[in-house]
């Protein structure tokens, strides 16, 4: 179920457009509409909702091309990944950070995206303390967002 352009980034397009030319990638239509999908939702979806939206704006489209799609901007910061619901959300931030970290509502399904983008420090002294080298790390809390809290 898509709300709308409400949560959208009006950006994020713009920058995947200038981010692909630059890179020399190829923003083929499935890219560009699975971003636009993603982009637009106000919830995380699920790869089976992004089939269901793409097949709205393509004739057809099958699940690889689907996941390819996904995994393209996941690979390359425009997307995350919720991995506690198997879900995406776009990134509000660009896809300029390491490591994501969300509020997830319980209730209405929000995902707020908490831009805390380096390690928390006793967690930088325990990776350093063990010689361990971070690439990347994932902190989802899930609770209960304003709007709902003030029901
Ligand atoms: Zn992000
Ligand atoms: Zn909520």
């Amino acid at each position: 179920m898509l709300a709308g352009q409400m949560n959208m980034n009006a950006n994020v397009l713009k920058q995947a457009q200038s981010y692909c030319e630059e890179h020399k990638y190829r923003l083929t239509q499935p890219r560009l509409q699975v971003l636009k999908i993603i982009g637009t939702s106000t919830k995380p979806l699920g790869a089976y909702d992004i089939l269901e939206e793409l097949g709205k704006v393509i004739a057809n489209p099958k699940p690889p091309t689907v996941y390819r799609a996904i995994e393209f901007w996941q690979q390359h910061g425009f997307i995350h990944r919720i991995e506690s619901l198997n879900a995406y959300v776009a990134c509000e931030a660009g896809h300029q950070h390491k490591g994501s970290q969300f509020m997830i509502c319980d209730d209405c399904g929000a995902v707020i995206e908490t831009h805390l983008c380096e390690l928390p420090k006793p967690l930088k002294d325990s990776t350093a303390k063990n010689t361990f080298t971070p690439s990347r790390w994932n902190l989802e809390i899930h609770g209960v967002c304003a709007a709902c809290d003030s029901y």
